[in-house]
């Protein structure tokens, strides 16, 4: 006799998310090149594994979300990428961390529904994993960040390195202070999901 299916069960449902953005943020910002184009210039962030034991000790998970227009133009190699993305992954399990999910968006078109600051990463990414929007953060380094969390319903954090308006919720200077940041804002947002409120 067939059985009638198990509603499909996913362990992040609900969850808050932290979103970050990849360069600048997870890894050194590529400059002076605009592109981090070989996996040897990819140089993770200390303060980045810090924010990611704040994600973690917050009961939330941690999803990257990257523009990567170089791959459509040929400057970036998939395989590189990968390579990349490989080593972020294995590092953060190496450390107990866990990256949940990590969404490139290919195109160079601006205005790609994937395209930061557009925010169809943040979108897809709930969708796969059920993720709660309302509760979650997004913290990036350009302001195309901002906007992509902030159309996502998610509220933003902006590392900010040099003096410029953005309307980001929270504004820091400085990564070393992110993971401080974060525990911060998901203490908040626990706060305000709480189901008394
Ligand atoms: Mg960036």
């Amino acid at each position: 006799m067939a059985t009638k299916p198990h509603p499909e069960q996913c362990e992040t449902e609900g969850r808050v998310c932290v979103f970050f953005d990849r360069d600048g943020v997870v890894n050194r910002a590529p400059d002076p090149e605009r592109y981090v184009t070989r996996f040897e210039a990819f140089q993770l962030l200390p303060a980045f594994w810090q924010a990611l034991s704040a994600v973690r000790e917050a009961g939330a998970v941690a999803v990257v979300v990257t523009n990567q227009r170089g791959l459509a133009t040929g400057l970036v190699a998939s395989s590189e990428l990968e390579r990349m993305h490989q080593h972020l992954v294995e590092s953060a399990a190496e450390r107990g961390l866990e990256i949940l999910d990590i969404l490139v968006c290919p195109f160079d078109d601006d205005q790609h529904p994937w395209r930061k600051p557009q925010p169809g990463m943040l979108l897809e990414a709930a969708r796969r994993h059920r993720l709660d929007l309302a509760r979650s953060w997004m913290v990036g380094d350009q302001e195309s960040d901002v906007l992509a969390g902030r159309q996502a319903g998610c509220r933003t954090v902006r590392l900010l390195r040099r003096e410029e308006p953005s309307e980001a919720d929270v504004v820091i200077r400085d990564e070393a202070n992110l993971a401080e940041t974060l525990r911060q804002c998901l203490a908040e947002g626990a706060l305000k999901g709480a189901p008394n409120e």
